[in-house]
């Protein structure tokens, strides 16, 4: 399929939307990005990539990285027979049994949306220290914990990941919008202190905190997330087509970034969009039409709840135009 007509006239249509919202200013290396921005791509599960607009431009992931760092953590699963084949039958638990790999990360993260905003303090103490979900920053914390565990280097283990899937080596962190997090991260500090109290964190807590501002800082373009997202179109294949998870767990992460992955705005993303998606306060949004294609969008203007307007305005003219929600 030629996405290109498409991706123009989505880019057209949104036109108007562009500029609206405010910038991420709570982390000040993220106040000077220009507004005006607008990018979209697609990647098909064959790796062709086609782009609008900015698509080509480097930006800030931010919580975009929550979702690779999950999938990072559910892929170590030890010693378990890998399926080769995109469809091949997984061997099945009893119900309500994980992948061995992710048995220790659904003990202390839970998979229900917040409906709270994704830097809350509130739902963690009385819900005694294991977040809501993975793709808030409480959750996503404990991942980066778990996977500096596993690996030693979680920021890393990401990185090598995110290059070699968008067959892009430039890709890197931003010393300085790391910095600038860490220095005004008084939040995602209290959030660890505070889960380590309940003893939900197993590395120390600065490391823990500079291995998540550094993976936050990542920056991609669309073209660079599209691809590096493949592996959720294509039931848990890498782009070398190797496997990364197997089909059930992708279909878990898909099934978590669709009812978690917009923040407390994940109900009015699933009625606009209807994909699995992952927004970042960077202005993008990666979204995934399972068997067929990752899209990604950037667009610096945010809404309250931390989404990208323009972004999630493209996506719902992407549905729409294509029939492709999952609804
Ligand atoms: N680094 C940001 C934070 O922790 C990420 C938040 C986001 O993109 N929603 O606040």
């Amino acid at each position: 399929m030629d996405y290109q007509p498409l991706l123009d006239e989505i880019a057209a249509k949104v036109r108007s939307e562009v500029g609206r919202g405010a910038v991420a200013s709570y982390i000040p290396a993220l106040a000077c990005v220009d507004i005006d921005h607008f990018g979209m791509a697609v990647a098909d599960v064959e790796g062709r990539v086609a782009g609008v607009g900015d698509w080509r431009r480097p930006f800030s992931v931010q919580s975009i990285s929550k979702l690779f760092t999950l999938a990072l953590v559910l892929a170590e699963r030890k010693g378990e027979r890998e399926p080769d084949t995109e469809r091949e039958t997984e061997p099945e638990g009893e119900p309500g049994t994980e992948d061995r790999g992710s048995e220790d990360i659904w003990r202390r993260v839970g998979r229900e949306p917040s409906g709270n905003p994704f830097n809350s303090l509130v739902q963690l103490e009385y819900e005694d220290g294991i977040p809501r979900n993975p793709f808030i920053n409480a959750g996503s914390l404990v991942v980066t914990d778990r996977l500096l565990t596993l690996t030693g280097d979680a920021r890393g283990a990401l990185r090598a990941f995110l290059r070699t899937e968008s067959c892009n080596r430039t890709v890197d962190f931003n010393i300085a919008v790391a910095d600038s997090e860490a220095e005004h991260g008084h939040r995602n500090a209290a959030l660890a202190h505070f889960m380590a109290d309940y003893g939900n964190l197993d590395n120390d807590v600065a490391d823990v905190l500079a291995h998540y501002f550094s993976q936050c800082s990542i920056e991609m373009s669309c073209r660079d997330l599209a691809l590096a997202a493949g592996f959720l179109a294509r039931h848990g294949l890498r782009g070398d087509g190797s496997r990364l998870l197997s089909v059930r767990a992708a279909k878990q992460v898909n099934a978590v970034m669709l009812t978690c992955g917009a923040y407390d705005a994940a109900g009015e993303f699933a009625y606009r969009v209807g994909l699995p998606g992952k927004s970042g306060v960077g202005g993008g949004i990666v979204a995934v039409v399972p068997g067929r294609c990752a899209v990604a969008v950037w667009s610096p203007g945010i809404d309250e709840q931390g989404n990208s307007v323009a972004g999630v305005a493209a996506l719902d003219h992407f549905t729409t135009l294509t029939g492709w929600s999952v609804f």
